[in-house]
């Protein structure tokens, strides 16, 4: 699939449309999920057209990619969360898989209690 320079991230990464900043560096920008999922529900957004996580372990070269994750992390402490606390890390690959917005991103969801996972 072809990266949409027009897809809602893209928009929001040129500031074109507004989002609630929880971490920002070179590599990436996080944001509050609009819609959200769990109590606590963070995206993080790569600066790159990326379209999902296929075409992102496939194109970053492996500075960004090292330093996109390390993002995750300090988004991750950014919002005070931790393995005492615990939280969930997901990315939805393909409109089969549940993905809707197709700029890579990476969900970082918490407090949803004891549940199960798939
Ligand atoms: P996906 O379904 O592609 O894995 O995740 C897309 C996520 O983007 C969803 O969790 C959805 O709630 C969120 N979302 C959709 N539109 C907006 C928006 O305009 N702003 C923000 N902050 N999140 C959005």
């Amino acid at each position: 699939m072809a990266y949409d320079k027009n897809n809602i991230f893209a928009k929001i990464l040129r500031g074109e449309i507004a989002a609630e900043k929880i971490f920002e560096n070179e590599f990436a920008l996080s944001i509050k999920d609009a819609f959200p999922a769990a109590p606590i529900h963070i995206l993080v957004l790569p600066k790159g057209e990326f379209v999902n996580f296929h075409d992102f372990m496939e194109n970053a070269t492996p500075e960004f990619i090292a330093g996109f994750y390390k993002a995750v992390r300090q988004t991750v402490d950014a919002i005070g969360l931790n393995d005492e606390k615990g939280y969930r890390i997901s990315m939805n690959t393909g409109k089969a898989a549940g993905q809707s917005v197709f700029h890579y991103h990476v969900h970082i969801t918490s407090g949803f209690g004891n549940v199960g996972h798939v």
